[in-house]
C-alpha cells in the first residue's frame, strides 16, 4: 500500500516535470527569434603582433553598444568558432556604473569613455553639474590630430554625440548636430540627416558644413569613393536600418574613414560604433544581435588590417554596457546555430569586456573602470 501511494505520487510528480518542462520548451520553440539558425561565415585573418613603436600615434576605439561576453560568443558560434576579435592578445574587463545608477545607459557610459568621468545616465559630454567635459576626440583635435566618428544609428544618437557634443539630455538631438559645427571633426559617417537638415529652427546645417568645406554625402558609394578632405556621409535621415538592409556598410566607413584620417601626419584618433547590437538586445532578438555583433567584427577587421599594416596604431574594442542580460544556453560550432536566453529587456550591469591590439596595448588589462580607458588612452598620445 506504502508502495502505491508512492508510485501514484511518483507519477503524478513525473507528469507535472514533463509537463512544465514542455510549456517551458513550446515557449521557447514559438520565439524563434531567440535562435540564430546559422548563415554565411567569413574567414578570419591573423595579423601579425609586432608594432613599430612603443606608443601609438593613432587610436581607433570602437564601441559595440550593448556588446557583452554572451553577445561575442554568440557571434563567434555562427561564424564557426573565429571572429577577427581573436588577433586581440590582451583582453579586460570594464565596470560600467554611471554616476547615479548601477546600470548605465549609454550616454553616460559614452561620457565615460570619451571623457574619463563619470556621470548621470543621459548625460551627453557634460558632468554630474551638466558643466561641459572636454572630450578625447576634443582634445585629440587640439593637439593637431584628425579625428572622425562612425556609427551605425544617428551619428546625434548618444554613443557618438558623448564624444563630440555637451548637453544636458541625450534627446536633444538638434542641438547636439549644432554641437558638431562647434569642432573641427574630419569625417563623420552615419544617420541622423534629419537633426542637420529638418530642424525646427529653419538652418540647414548641411549648407554650414558645406561653407566650412565638408563633402556632405548621403550614398554610401559616394562615401566610399571620397580620399581626402572633411567627409560628412549623413546616410540615413534618422537610424540606419538593420543589418543587412541598410544603405550604410559599416566594415566599408571604417575603411573609408581610415584611409582619410591617416593623412594626417601627426595622427589620428576615432570612434567606430556597432550601435544596433544594443537595440537586438533589448527586443531580446538572437538574430539581431548575432547579424550586427558580425558585421561590428568584420569592420574591427578592417581596423586590423589597417593597424597592422601601419605599425603605430592601437585599436580598443569594448562596450559602453551589456544589453539583455543574455545568456547562451545553446549551439553548434558547425553549423553556427546559436541560442540565446535572456534576462531583461533592458541593460545589465555586468562588467564588459576590453579587448585590446597594438602599441600600448598591455595598458587595458584586468579589471578597470571604464573611465580607465580615455584615461589610458590620453596618457599614450600625451593630451
Ligand atoms: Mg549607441
Ligand atoms: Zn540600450
Amino acid at each position: 500500500m506504502k508502495r502505491k501511494i508512492l508510485t501514484i505520487a511518483a507519477i503524478i510528480f513525473l507528469s507535472q516535470q514533463v509537463f512544465s518542462q514542455d510549456s517551458y520548451l513550446k515557449v521557447e520553440a514559438k520565439d524563434s527569434l531567440k535562435v540564430y539558425p546559422g548563415g554565411t561565415k567569413y574567414e578570419v585573418k591573423t595579423f601579425p603582433q609586432k608594432f613599430k613603436a612603443k606608443k601609438p600615434k593613432n587610436v581607433i576605439v570602437m564601441i559595440g553598444d550593448g556588446m557583452g561576453v554572451a553577445q561575442v560568443f554568440a557571434a563567434l558560434t555562427a561564424n564557426g568558432g573565429n571572429l577577427y576579435l581573436d588577433n586581440f592578445k590582451h583582453v579586460g574587463f570594464a565596470k560600467t556604473a554611471s554616476s547615479d545608477n548601477y546600470i548605465t545607459d549609454s550616454a553616460a557610459g559614452g561620457t565615460a569613455l570619451s571623457t574619463g568621468q563619470k556621470t548621470y545616465n543621459g548625460a551627453i559630454g557634460v558632468n554630474t553639474d551638466t558643466v561641459a567635459i572636454k572630450t578625447i576626440l576634443e582634445m585629440a583635435e587640439e593637439k593637431g590630430l584628425a579625428t572622425g566618428l562612425v556609427s551605425t544609428s544617428a551619428i546625434t544618437h548618444a554613443t557618438p554625440a558623448s564624444y563630440i557634443a555637451h548637453q544636458g539630455s541625450r534627446g536633444s538631438y538638434e542641438d547636439i548636430a549644432a554641437d558638431f559645427l562647434k569642432t573641427d571633426i574630419d569625417v563623420f559617417i552615419g544617420g541622423g540627416y534629419n537633426h542637420f537638415a529638418q530642424r525646427k529652427d529653419g538652418r540647414d546645417l548641411t549648407r554650414d558644413l558645406q561653407h566650412n568645406g565638408y563633402q556632405v554625402l548621403r550614398d554610401m558609394d559616394e562615401i566610399s569613393k571620397v580620399k581626402s578632405g572633411k567627409l560628412a556621409g549623413l546616410i540615413a535621415d534618422e537610424h540606419n536600418e538593420v543589418y543587412p538592409n541598410r544603405k550604410m556598410d559599416l566594415p566599408l566607413s571604417t575603411e573609408t574613414a581610415l584611409n582619410i584620417l591617416s593623412q594626417n601626419k601627426k595622427g589620428f584618433f576615432i570612434m567606430i560604433e556597432g550601435s544596433q547590437i544594443d537595440w537586438g538586445g533589448h527586443a531580446n532578438n538572437t538574430i539581431y544581435i548575432v547579424n550586427e555583433t558580425l558585421d561590428f567584427d568584420r569592420a574591427v577587421g578592417k581596423a586590423l588590417e589597417f593597424a597592422a599594416k601601419d605599425s603605430e596604431t592601437l585599436i580598443i574594442v569594448t562596450a559602453d554596457h551589456e544589453t539583455g542580460g543574455m545568456a547562451v544556453v545553446g549551439g553548434d560550432m558547425k553549423s553556427g546555430m546559436v541560442k540565446g536566453a535572456y534576462t531583461t529587456g533592458g541593460h545589465s550591469a555586468i562588467m564588459v569586456p576590453v579587448f585590446s591590439y597594438g602599441p600600448g596595448a598591455e595598458n587595458f588589462t584586468g579589471i578597470m573602470e571604464n573611465t580607465d580607458i580615455p584615461k589610458n588612452i590620453m596618457k599614450l598620445l600625451g593630451l
